[in-house]
């Protein structure tokens, strides 16, 4: 019986698990919440990732380590893997929880990033916005996810107030991407080294959180879909990467070519929230994938299987029956107690065409939109 350890016990964790069960696998989580949506489901340590007797007792008897969550302190997942398999390999993790190093990992490879600074001080923000220009954003370093941490400065006088708001941390300043859309890619690297990569998801997001993907994206062409792939696989290769990882791109149309472009906004060494579609909406999901790879076992396919449309539940979710009467309709609700602002379920949509998809989608997101007007 092979059991696999997993930091972090929210949502991705328990639906790894709930994709390791057919496999027979088990699983034993280190989370600090009492209320894990994974705890409900499999074994829960519950303790923080600091201290070292901790780590040693989670570890033990475990088959191998990987995380659903990144901001595992590095520090800890170095200790694991003295002991036990870490995948995804620690320093993708130390890549993805700096915003500058992760930027910078990018541009070593030749791929296009926003234009972006590193600010410690308000004399380097004023620098950073004389060479960036405006509109900027200016973001936390570390530690920031859905929007959070994030100020957009919109004229030069914008400058104090974002600094009252973010100093303190580390800063990074990004040039503001108008882009024509949000798009990500999925990809997977097995032990072997053999690469899978998902088609392109469609991403809109609001208030920084993503409310809704579209995948394959409408409109992708193989061109598109091979530019976002070439970008995984460099990625992919130089971290001598093992599991899924997620990257967010911007898509901009060049305007000397007219040709759209892809940016790279930022990893997630882990499952990914655009890529919940697969569950439904590809031959195999990102979480089967992801414990496919991490033990070293082959690939699935990671074609998709007609078009899907995930919408994320976010402090609400509509009556289930009213979303299972919605033909095509998926409910995936990770027993969280309801808060604003916090992502309780995800509902996806799986259709044989996009005009298919069209009719079921339009009769969710009224559900839903209802569901958060309270
Ligand atoms: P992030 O936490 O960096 O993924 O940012 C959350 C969301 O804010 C992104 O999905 C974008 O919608 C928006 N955003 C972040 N950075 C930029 C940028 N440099 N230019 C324009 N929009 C941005």
């Amino acid at each position: 019986m092979t059991t696999v350890g997993i930091l972090g016990g929210g949502q991705l964790g328990r639906m790894l698990a709930l994709a390791g069960y057919p496999l027979g696998l088990r699983f034993r989580f280190l989370e600090p919440a009492a209320d894990a949506p994974a705890g409900h489901m499999a074994e829960h340590t519950r303790a923080g990732y600091d201290d070292p007797a901790t780590l040693d007792a989670f570890a033990a008897g475990l088959d191998l380590i990987s995380y659903e969550f990144e901001n595992v302190p590095v520090a800890a997942a170095r200790q694991l893997a003295a002991r036990v398999p870490v995948y995804p390999p620690p320093q993708a993790l130390e890549a993805a929880q700096d915003r500058v190093a992760e930027k910078s990992f990018f541009q070593s490879l030749g791929i296009a990033t926003p234009p972006f600074a590193a600010v410690g001080t308000p004399a380097e923000l004023d620098a950073a916005l004389v060479r960036i220009g405006l509109p900027a954003v200016l973001k936390t370093r570390r530690l920031g996810y859905d929007g959070k941490g994030q100020f957009v400065l919109r004229a030069r006088e914008d400058a104090a107030a974002a600094w009252a708001t973010l100093g303190g941390s580390p800063l990074i300043l990004e040039g503001f991407v108008r882009f024509a859309r949000e798009l990500s890619i999925v990809a997977a690297r097995g032990r072997d080294g053999a690469i899978a990569c998902y088609p392109l998801a469609e991403n809109y997001h609001r208030d920084g959180i993503l409310r809704l993907s579209l995948a394959p994206a409408p409109g992708g062409t193989p061109a598109l879909q091979a530019a976002a792939e070439r970008i995984a696989t460099q990625a992919l290769e130089a971290l001598d990467y093992v599991g899924v990882l997620a990257i967010e791109l911007f898509q901009v149309e060049e305007p000397a070519s007219a040709a759209p472009a892809l940016l790279v906004n930022e990893m997630a060494p882990r499952v990914h929230n655009s890529g919940h579609w697969t569950i439904e909406g590809a031959e195999t999901s990102q979480f089967e994938q992801h414990l496919r790879a991490v033990l070293g076992l082959p690939l699935g396919s990671a074609a998709a299987r007609g078009h899907a449309a995930m919408v994320n539940l976010i402090g609400a979710w509509p009556d289930p029956a009213a979303v299972l009467a919605v033909p095509g309709a998926h409910l995936h609700l990770y027993g969280k107690a309801p808060r604003a602002g916090r992502k309780l379920g995800h509902i996806t949509v799986r259709a044989d065409s996009p005009a298919a998809l069209e009719a079921p989608l339009q009769a969710i997101l009224a559900l839903v939109a209802a569901s958060e007007q309270g």
